[in-house]
């Protein structure tokens, strides 16, 4: 194995891999960026619903296992972009109070070792960075930012902005979504997107969704310091013999191994694989695994919990472009509970494929094209609470996941109370909890949100990172992916990922 020495290893390339990259390649020094995956092709395929949602064609093939040994295929991808390839680009600051300790009807969502003070000028320069669009002070539990959005929102069409209306006159604050789309609504030059029906869940054909692969990755390829292998699958790190220092960095690519130095080495994986790798990179001065004398790595595991609701009405809904609006009301909780309960937001227009997607087999395509052409459909996220015993683990080399729900009262009335609200303003003669993402069929597979599994602290003893989201117990080692989150809120979490992720790259970039 020949070796070779860098000032950056980035291992990953999304939302916090792709971003850091940005960050540190102005900094002249030499980075080396492995990716397990390839560009995601440019193809017919990718604003295909039947490829996308019922042949999973951007998922990877890749088996993992539940806590009873059954295999599943979990709904990530690896990519340049990572996930971000296929998101909805909702782009969310978490609140303000998500950052400290906050009492929930089902346990205790514990404080971050930073404030959102100190992550908001972060937070506004991934909104740059990504071209967010949204519009502030709509949304009363939005925090104090220290600058407008970059652009302005998109706008709802005819359909939405009739509910936005019905919403506002029974009391409630719906806002714009905040979203990274490169549109401009008055159609100039500059405006990729084409505002069509797949944009949530599907890759963006002309590439006008802001994500990492576009934003981030291939603005920096030409840069002289800095060099891209895709395909490369990094299988472990190796300590020196003090185990103080990760030395080498082992990957796998075209059926072969290498091995490549670094001063610094950043994992960023996505929080499941990002524990399997420092699980798998365990040696004897780190029995565990790499950073886990906290035996913290792999757990406190969350998804959020999530649910999709189909409002049918006899009132056609030929809106194309649907991901627009956001209800934060009862983030908190309401009079009656005084718990929080979570976020509210339109899904991208649901169609008949992916209904068929999650439909029994003799659901008749008709029936289906009816029910998408008058649906709305939302998507509601409650916050799921770190608990140990929800984890990552490594066997025979794969990865094994166990999960159970948990703090599920104040999302369970939030999904009964959307229901009843849609209700009363005449948007729902039916509601459909569609089957795929309801609560109590959730799919282990939908991993989406995926985030704890390394958290950052100011214990040792309780956590895997520090401040700086460098491992505790390994000196030249850092994680930026979605691992580190102590607690997941209830909002979206890519921004954060994102925001962190330059923070830390200013970090990186000053040692
Ligand atoms: C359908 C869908 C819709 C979503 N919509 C939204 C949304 O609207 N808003 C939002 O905020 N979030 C959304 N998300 C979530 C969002 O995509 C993730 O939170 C975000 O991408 C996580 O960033 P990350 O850096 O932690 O991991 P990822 O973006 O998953 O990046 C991990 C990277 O590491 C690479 N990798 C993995 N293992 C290895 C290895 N061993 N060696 C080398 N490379 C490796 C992967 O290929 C990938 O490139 C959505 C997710 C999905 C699936
Ligand atoms: S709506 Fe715009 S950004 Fe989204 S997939 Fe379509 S063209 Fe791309």
């Amino acid at each position: 194995m020949a070796e070779e020495k860098y000032d950056f290893i980035i291992i990953g390339t999304g939302a916090g891999g792709g971003t850091l990259l940005h960050k540190l390649a102005p900094t002249g020094k030499r980075i080396l960026v492995l990716e397990r995956g390839g560009f995601l092709p440019r193809e017919k395929e990718n604003w295909d619903t039947v490829q996308v949602f019922q042949k999973d064609r951007y998922h990877t093939d890749e088996e993992w296992k539940d806590h009873k040994g059954r295999s599943f295929h979990p709904g990530t991808g690896y990519w340049v972009g990572g996930n971000t390839k296929v998101y909805g680009a909702a782009l969310f600051r978490l609140r303000e109070k998500d950052f400290g300790l906050v009492e929930h009807s089902g346990g205790v969502s514990p404080a971050w070792p930073i404030s959102y003070k100190e992550l908001e000028p972060y937070y506004t320069q991934a909104e740059k960075l990504y071209g967010v669009r949204g519009r502030r002070q709509m949304d009363r539990t939005e925090p104090k930012a220290s600058e407008e959005y970059p652009f302005g929102p998109i706008k709802h069409e005819p359909r939405i902005q009739e509910i936005h209306n019905l919403l506002e006159k029974k009391g409630y604050n719906p806002f714009y979504i905040p979203l990274g789309v490169k549109l401009h609504d008055d159609m100039l030059e500059s405006s990729k997107c084409i505002r069509c029906d797949t944009c949530d869940g599907f890759p963006c054909l002309v590439h006008a969704k802001s994500d990492a692969d576009v934003d981030c990755v291939r603005p920096n390829m030409t840069m002289q310091n800095v060099e891209l292998r895709t395909h490369a699958k990094v299988e472990c790190l190796v300590t020196d013999e003090s185990g103080k220092r990760v030395e080498t960095v082992v990957y796998s690519k075209d059926g072969e191994k290498h091995a490549v130095k670094g001063n610094t080495v950043v994992i960023s994986c996505g929080a499941v694989n990002s524990a399997a790798l420092l699980l798998a990179s365990a040696n004897d001065k780190h029995p565990d695994g790499l950073a886990n004398s906290s035996g913290m790595v792999g757990r406190n595991f969350m998804k959020h919990n999530n649910g999709a609701i189909l409002g049918i009405s006899s009132k056609p809904n030929p809106t194309v472009f649907q991901k627009t609006m956001a209800v934060n009301d009862f983030y908190w909780g309401d009079d009656e509970f005084k718990y929080p309960m979570g976020h509210v937001q339109l899904l991208g227009k649901v169609n008949k494929d992916m209904l068929a997607a999650d439909a029994p087999a003799f659901a008749p395509g008709l029936v289906l094209d009816k029910m998408a052409s008058h649906s709305v459909d939302w998507w509601i996220t409650g916050e799921d609470l770190p608990d140990p015993e929800n984890r990552v683990t490594l066997k025979d080399g794969k990865i094994h996941l166990h999960y159970t729900d948990n703090n599920l009262k104040g999302f369970d009335r939030l999904m009964k109370k959307w229901c009843d609200i849609l209700k009363e303003i005449e948007c729902a003669d039916y509601i459909v909890p569609h089957s795929l993402y309801f609560r109590k069929k959730i799919p282990l597979q939908a991993v989406g949100h995926q985030c704890g599994t390394a958290r950052f602290g100011e214990d040792p003893k309780t956590s895997v990172l520090d401040k700086n989201c460098r491992t505790h117990d390994v000196e030249n080692l850092y994680v930026v992916d979605g691992s580190f989150f102590p607690s997941s809120g209830a909002v979206n979490p890519s921004l954060t990922i994102m925001a962190n992720a330059l923070r830390v790259g200013e970090h990186l970039a000053k040692s």
